[in-house]
């Protein structure tokens, strides 16, 4: 089954989703039925406390890739080849966030698929993690920057909305930060990579370890040392969970 065929089955499904939603939520309407003030009996009530759990309930992370993949909250749509919702397990124990999608992952439509991804793979098997088995990767922002430059702050905060619903579903235990944009947005500060890494913070309540970017890495040697350090404490935050 192709990407588009996968994409149109999964708009058709929410939007049976939207409508079940809407159906449940006319409920108010039944008081209108009925003579008598709206008392719902105990049955009633406990189908109501089922709507409003299904109503909660209603996102879903296959929502949020649908609604990235139409989304134009920002100029990026115009530029992006695919955007890059992101990708892992359901129930991760570690939330791994980064900047942007480079030109590989706009191709493919999958976060860190290029260098810096197979790096990043490989910092995560060095601390016995994987994409497939632990992890949960995204970043801050779903479409490419053209030529890869920084995402600016209203293509972030345009972008946010998605990234806190996945954090809602998601709910990991820790979260790992690649680098200074993901870092200096969600901690909101100024402060330089370099001093903020290795430094446990808190995001949401959620134990929050910022570290180098792999794509630094990459450009920088010398940074591997540290980064290692930082992934050391990671793997101990999550030996002791
Ligand atoms: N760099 C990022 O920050 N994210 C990606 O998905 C790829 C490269």
């Amino acid at each position: 089954m192709t990407c588009d065929q996968k994409n149109s089955i999964a708009l058709f499904l929410d939007s049976v989703n939207d409508f079940l939603g809407s159906g449940y939520a006319s409920k108010k309407e039944y008081s209108f039925l009925d003579d008598s003030p709206y008392e719902p009996s105990r049955k009633a009530q406990a189908v109501e406390k089922k709507i409003d759990t299904f109503e909660v309930a209603s996102d879903s992370l296959q929502r949020i890739i649908n609604e990235v993949y139409v989304c134009t909250n920002c100029p990026l749509h115009k530029t992006r080849k695919l955007p890059v919702s992101g990708e892992g397990v359901r129930e991760p124990a570690v939330l791994v966030i980064g900047e942007a999608p480079g030109a590989e992952e706009d191709k493919a439509g999958r976060p860190f698929v290029g260098p810096a991804g197979r790096l990043l793979d490989k910092m995560l098997s060095s601390i016995d993690l994987s994409r497939e088995k632990q992890c949960f990767i995204t970043n801050v922002v779903k479409c490419r920057p053209p030529s890869n430059r920084d995402p600016s702050p209203d293509e972030i905060s345009s972008c946010m909305p998605f990234f806190a619903r996945q954090l809602a579903l998601l709910k990991p235990k820790l979260i790992l930060s690649l680098g200074r944009i993901s870092t200096q947005w969600l901690l909101q500060t100024d402060e330089s990579i370099s001093s903020l890494r290795g430094q446990w913070k808190s995001y949401q309540g959620i134990p929050f370890l910022p570290t180098y970017h792999p794509s630094a890495l990459l450009r920088n040697e010398s940074w591997k040392r540290p980064a290692w350090e930082d992934l050391k404490m990671f793997k101990a935050k999550l030996q002791e969970l």
